[in-house]
């Protein structure tokens, strides 16, 4: 016997990964440069050369034990100390060490916030479609339900009318993504005010706090000057979730953290049932070295350059011929609209001209698909004759 949970968690694979695994595989078919995978969030730049840097110097100057040993389970102090230092510096804050919880990057983080705050089977936590697509499988095998409030057309911000609708006295936390994964849309401070204004009357009504989780791991990557407002200025009860995967190109080292604010309500308890709910699911340390790493490289502004041209390229490109994109602000994700009306419909087509798209029913837009573009800008151009006769071939033409 098994869990029947599990299992199907296990077999319904993740759409982002099935492609592409797909992808390889065709690839030793038809030759990697037939396969244009648009597929998953692996970042195309390098990371920076002080990631290299620190590797080298704490290979050079450390002992095996401060090297390869275990770190007390929060991450090392010194490394916290100065994580917390920078994100004072960047947005104005006085977050102190102990504020921090070095993870394996935001995956773990999430399911560690939204475990912490189930309370019991009746717990809900209410995202916006379209959203990230793990957060079910993150969040449900822990008791708790993932409730999916309505897009906000066209502008993709928050819907407010459906997040009201929604939100009832089982509501623990409202799971927020800025940049988004997959639309690329940065929340304004307007839609964060909305947001915290709501949300502070909905838990004054309901009797108790409705957290907000902020899942940023593109926070550093925004285009055309647009800043990512810091939400627990807005919302004291905030738990913030952050990742080095994406802004350092660091996705398969697992460097990441959650930061708790001491003025949030019931803080003691919050961190603690959220530092428990991280030790029931395996959390021992964030890499040894990785925390290093992050604490060397904190300051270190990622390359957006690359992406922002990508974004252009992709965006005119995909206009140009008549498909309906949302313009990204950050992240490196477009959402376009099927012209066929169904995403699913739509990735199984291009799909068979070598073009690898993500269908995006899982983000909770069964309409459109999510396009990666953190590939090379090459990928990009040689696949626009591909995109115009996979349109030409929805309309007939
Ligand atoms: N949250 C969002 C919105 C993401 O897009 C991702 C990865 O793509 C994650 C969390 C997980 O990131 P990590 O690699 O840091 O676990």
């Amino acid at each position: 016997m098994v869990s029947e949970n599990m299992r199907m968690i296990g077999a319904h694979r993740s759409c982002i990964r099935e492609l592409f695994e797909y992808g390889m595989e065709y690839a030793k078919v038809v030759g990697r440069e037939n396969v244009f995978d648009f597929s998953i969030g692996n970042p195309s730049t390098p990371a920076p050369e002080e990631v290299r840097d620190s590797i080298l110097a704490s290979l050079e100057t450390l002992s095996s034990a401060q090297l390869n040993g275990y770190t007390c389970a929060a991450g090392d102090y010194a490394a916290r100390q100065r994580i917390v230092d920078s994100v004072n510096r960047k947005i104005g804050g006085s977050y102190k060490a102990d504020d921090l919880f070095l993870t394996c990057g935001a995956a773990p983080a999430v399911i560690a916030c939204a475990k912490g705050l189930t309370v019991d089977h009746n717990s809900q936590f209410l995202v916006n479609a379209p959203h990230f697509s793990e957060y079910r499988p993150y969040i449900e095998p822990h008791g708790g339900t993932v409730v999916s409030a309505k897009p906000d057309y066209p502008n993709f911000q928050l819907n407010f009318e459906s997040l009201g609708e929604l939100l009832n006295e089982h509501t623990q936390a409202v799971i927020i993504n800025s940049p988004n994964n997959p639309t690329g849309v940065i929340y304004s401070e307007e839609t964060i005010r909305r947001l915290a204004s709501l949300l502070a009357e909905r838990s004054k009504q309901y009797g108790h706090p409705i957290y907000i989780i902020s899942d940023e791991p593109y926070r550093e990557l925004t285009f055309d000057g647009i800043e990512v407002p810091w939400v627990p200025h807005f919302y004291a009860d905030t738990l913030v979730c952050y990742s080095y995967s994406k802004a350092l190109s660091l996705p398969g080292q697992r460097i990441g953290w959650i930061l708790f604010s001491d003025k949030m309500t019931d803080a003691a308890a919050v961190h603690q049932a959220v530092v428990g709910a991280a030790r029931s699911i395996g959390h021992v340390c964030a890499p040894t070295l990785y925390q290093r790493v992050a604490a060397d490289c904190c300051d270190v502004k990622p390359d957006v350059e690359v992406y922002r041209h990508n974004r252009d390229l992709l965006y005119n490109g995909l206009c140009e011929i008549g498909y309906d994109c949302v313009r990204p602000q950050g992240a490196f994700y477009m959402f376009v609209k099927a012209p066929c009306g169904d995403g699913d419909a739509f990735s199984e087509l291009a799909k068979k001209h070598g073009v690898l798209v993500v269908p995006a029913h899982d983000f909770g837009c069964p309409d459109y698909v999510r396009i990666s573009f953190c590939v090379e800008a090459e990928r990009i151009e040689s696949s626009m004759p591909l995109f115009r006769r996979i349109w030409e071939e929805v309309h007939g033409l």
